[in-house]
């Protein structure tokens, strides 16, 4: 069997969330453990395409997926926690999370889990790259419900020990000739259940609320930069801890800067006049000034000038990249009749020692021509 994710998952590398979500419910349907007591194979599978679902569902590893392979989960991801076989370990845990904790009991941990991390794509022009920005953004995000304050039971009621596991959170079973433990499914493996489930959460201890959120973007930022909000993903189901936010940024296309890391770019055209004399031009600064970039008479098209210090800003630490300014010479298309003639005064006086890449070049043919 291949270990490719998608192939797993028998979907096509371009099919979107909702696709994946339902070839993975089917297939994790068939091979769920709970449907083949005892079935190794089954199990294996099960395991194998619900760490290919993990990381399909998430845009991020998803990314890091298609662009590095396995490999992309083999030493971590920096910052970002841990790749698909770190997280699997637990088969119901995944399960749980897309099918809900009604599943036949599929399993669960006895310690609270964490709220899920969330992603929020944001936009900004390069200016607000360079100067840092602080903005307000607004999502729908779930948090600990007010009325319960998380705990997911009608205030003023509690939680008593589960019936049916007497509160140990797990229950055994006789799967052939053993005795197998799982988590408790009348209590997911909390070892309690709720006397009576809050009526604004619905047990849950969690709802989906609008949040605004203020988001301090560092100036040096690039496209990839990845913003932690610690704490501000979802909430924990019944006071769990919640996940983080990462904001992750793109910066959009500017109309006269390229960029390279901290370094700007920047084509400049300059008439044939210029180039052949010399002169300066000037180059805006993404902080409002102006760079003036000394032109070195006899400069040719595609000669790279660099302003130290003009670039974007370092992100987090200090100084500025560099600018470079790349010169494209410009060949007059309009002339006037006067600027004609003095054209042709001056082709008249030429030696040919005026351009002696030109020069050198017509000598090499004549060279390898002339036998
Ligand atoms: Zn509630
Ligand atoms: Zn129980």
């Amino acid at each position: 069997m291949s270990s490719d994710f998608y192939d797993l998952l028998n979907v096509s590398r371009d099919a979107d969330d909702k696709a994946i979500k339902s070839a993975y419910r089917k297939i994790a349907m068939e091979c769920h453990p709970d449907r083949n007591p005892g079935d190794a194979e089954a199990e294996a599978k099960f395991k194998t395409v619900s760490a290919a679902y993990d990381c399909l569902k998430d845009p991020q590893k998803r990314a890091a997926y298609d662009r590095y392979g396995h490999a992309a989960f083999e030493q971590g991801m920096g910052g970002g926690g841990q790749g698909p076989q770190g997280d699997f370990g637990d088969i119901g845990d995944i399960f749980e999370t897309i099918f809900g904790s009604t599943f036949g009991g599929g399993g669960g941990r006895q310690q609270a889990r964490r709220g899920a991390d969330l992603r929020y794509d944001m936009e900004i022009g390069l200016e607000d790259a360079f100067h840092g920005k602080n903005t307000q953004i607004e999502i729908e995000v779930s948090q600990a419900c007010d009325t319960c304050n998380g705990s997911g039971a009608e205030p003023g009621t509690g939680s008593r020990g589960c019936n049916l596991c007497k509160g140990h959170g797990k229950v055994r079973a006789k799967q052939g000739f053993f005795v197998v433990e799982r988590p408790c499914p009348n209590c997911n493996g909390r070892g309690e259940v709720i006397e009576s489930p809050c009526g604004d959460c619905r047990g849950e201890g969690r709802v989906d609320r609008p949040l605004a959120l203020d988001v301090e973007v560092p100036p040096g930022v690039d496209t990839g930069t990845r913003i932690r909000l610690s704490g501000k993903g979802e909430a924990g189901p019944r006071g769990a801890p919640p996940g983080d936010l990462y904001i992750f940024v793109h910066v959009a296309q500017h109309g006269v800067f390229e960029r390279e890391g901290t370094t700007l770019i920047t084509q400049v055209p300059i008439s044939f006049t210029t180039a052949a004399l010399g002169g300066e031009v000037q180059i805006p600064d993404l902080d409002g000034s102006t760079n003036t970039v000394d032109i070195p008479a006899g400069i040719q098209s595609g000669k790279q000038l660099r302003v130290r210090g003009a670039g974007m800003p370092v992100l987090q630490g200090r100084g500025r990249g560099d600018l470079v300014v790349e010169i494209a010479v410009e060949t007059p298309t309009k002339l006037t009749k006067a600027q004609r003639e003095i054209l042709c005064q001056f082709q008249e006086t030429e030696t040919g020692e005026e351009c002696p890449a030109s020069k050198g070049f017509f000598d090499k043919l004549k060279d390898a021509f002339t036998v």
